[in-house]
């Protein structure tokens, strides 16, 4: 038995005069993944008609790739088939000998066939209706419908061989990961950020990230918890580099010099000009944070009013408009919610106010910080930073 991992492209169909290019990111993704799965080797390649072939030549390791798969961006829908040579005998064969699991326990099924090889001695309802006749004679408990089947049975005459499948799986959608510039994600060990790198990488954005820390405010934990959090990540980007910036020395000069109610907004009126230091450095032309408005006083319009002015690059807040629920759904799905809640300080959490200014104005934010020399402290900032390369 051959098995086939056929997937299907989205958006990138529309993208006209680009597509071969948005094609061969989207080509060397896969490539590159499946290499790392079942090496250089191990498996065929081919990308036609806008339908990519991963034929892992260990027929064993078909679901391991397929998970991997699900993961790329760019892929819409993709199935397992089974690949018959170009000949109705070996297609009847081979849909008797793998279908019937697949339809068994179904009410009713109807077969679909197409053909892109036009010299294929058989037509399309023809090939429907010899697979679909033999198949129901060995199901006779599934009925025929088609009309509303439970389930659609396709065959597919392509270039080279045919292939045989029973129902798709959605793919990660979005636009291949690559295609569209760099962005710093202000990665927080909460359960936001994470999702908001998710949706940015999805739409094609690279991500880099910088994490602010405040040792010994927070800890060692609070770190690796960051960590593991960028690797969750990585099974949809391979790769991330975080950069570590110290924040200690700002938080305790607002503690010590700033009006308590501003403590927050005011480290956040740090964080994003260093952030936009740090994209400058490592080429991100944007910054990303999890923002979701009204979440906390720090994320009420007028207060995300006063930090956005800091930062002069565009700041995208992907889950702005979200739900906590809707945001944690997400942050389950790509296995990053269990690490978000483990209980470890962020410097945000750091001398909190007792009563933050959910409407702050900004002259009366520019005062509360008179005592601060903002420039010296951002550069004695970005002189504690570090990084590392996370990877899958
Ligand atoms: P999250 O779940 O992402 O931590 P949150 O609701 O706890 O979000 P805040 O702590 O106010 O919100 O942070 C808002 C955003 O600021 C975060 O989503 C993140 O992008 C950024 N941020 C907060 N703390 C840090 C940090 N220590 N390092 C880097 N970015 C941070
Ligand atoms: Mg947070």
């Amino acid at each position: 038995m051959t098995r086939t991992i056929l997937m299907k492209y989205g958006e990138l169909i529309l993208k006209g005069a680009n597509k071969r290019s948005f094609e061969k990111l989207l080509c060397d993704r896969i490539k590159a993944r499946m290499t790392r799965v079942l090496g250089a080797q191990g498996f065929e390649f081919e990308c036609m008609q806008s339908t990519l072939y991963v034929t892992p030549k260990d027929d064993s390791m078909v679901e391991e790739a397929y998970e991997d798969l699900k993961r790329i961006f760019g892929i819409v829908s993709l199935c397992i088939s089974y690949r018959a040579e170009k000949n109705m005998e070996d297609i009847l064969r081979v849909s008797l000998e793998n279908i019937p699991k697949h339809i068994k326990n179904c009410r009713s099924f109807k077969v679909d066939a197409r053909r892109s090889d036009k010299q294929f001695p058989l037509t399309s309802p023809q090939i429907m209706a010899e697979v679909g006749g033999e198949l129901s004679e060995l199901c006779p408990e599934v009925k025929v419908d088609v009309v509303h089947p439970e389930i659609v049975v396709r065959v597919e005459i392509r270039e080279k061989y045919a292939y045989i499948h029973a129902g798709n799986d959605h793919g990660a959608g979005g636009m291949p990961y690559l295609s569209n510039g760099r962005g710093l994600l202000l990665l927080s060990g909460g359960i936001d950020s994470p999702v908001a790198g998710y949706m940015m990488a999805k739409r094609g954005v690279e991500i880099e990230a910088v994490h602010f820390e405040s040792f010994p405010y927070t800890s060692e934990r609070a770190k690796e918890k960051v960590i593991a959090l960028a690797k969750c990540l990585c099974k949809y980007t391979d790769k991330i580099r975080i950069h570590f910036v110290s924040l200690t020395e700002i938080q305790e000069a607002i503690r010590d010099n700033c009006e308590e109610d501003y403590f927050t907004l005011i480290l956040r009126r740090f964080m994003m000009p260093i952030a936009q230091r740090v994209a400058e450095k490592c080429n991100a032309q944007a910054l990303i944070t999890g923002e979701s408005i009204g979440q906390v006083a720090s994320q009420t319009m007028s207060a995300i009013a006063v930090t956005d002015c800091t930062a002069t690059i565009p700041v995208f807040r992907p889950c702005i408009g979200m739900d906590k629920e809707e945001i944690v759904e997400i942050a389950r799905k790509i296995d990053t919610f269990e690490t978000s809640i483990l209980p470890y300080e962020d410097c945000c959490t750091v001398f909190t106010p007792r009563h933050p200014r959910t409407k702050p104005q900004l002259e009366k934010v520019i005062r509360a910080e008179k005592n601060l020399d903002r420039e010296a402290l951002i550069e004695k900032a970005l002189d504690t930073m570090t990084d590392m390369v996370v990877e899958l």
